[in-house]
């Protein structure tokens, strides 16, 4: 298996996730390393618009939608990338089987066999 390639095309996927995520989130102080959806400013100018506070309250929803998603693909990649330090890549990190080549070629980041897939 050519990791060195598969550890470029995770490393590329990780930073273009990091700079969607600095689209749309930021830094979750209270969750090291996790991020929240950012909050659109709030309109100073006419605070009592009440279809702007929808238009920002719907903003705020979708990047925490956007959000979530990006995080939980994130922590994928990163994990993908920490097994093929510790020389684990390929294999399922809940029963150690070998996860299938054709899985792997669909999602490189697949750190889960079929069967343990979340
Ligand atoms: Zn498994």
């Amino acid at each position: 298996m050519n990791t060195e390639e598969i550890t470029q095309a995770l490393q590329t996927e990780q930073a273009l996730l990091e700079k969607e995520l600095g689209g749309v989130a930021v830094a979750d102080s209270e969750n090291p390393g996790g991020f929240v959806g950012k909050e659109p400013d709030m309109n100073d100018e006419n605070p009592a618009d009440v279809v702007e506070q929808g238009h920002e309250q719907e903003v705020f929803s979708r990047n925490q939608a956007i959000t979530g998603d990006l995080e939980a693909r994130l922590v994928h990649v990163k994990q993908a990338l920490e097994a093929i330090t510790n020389g684990t890549y390929g294999v399922c990190r809940v029963c150690k089987e070998t996860i299938a080549p054709a899985r792997l070629e669909a999602n490189k980041a697949a750190t889960t066999c079929i069967n343990h897939a979340d």
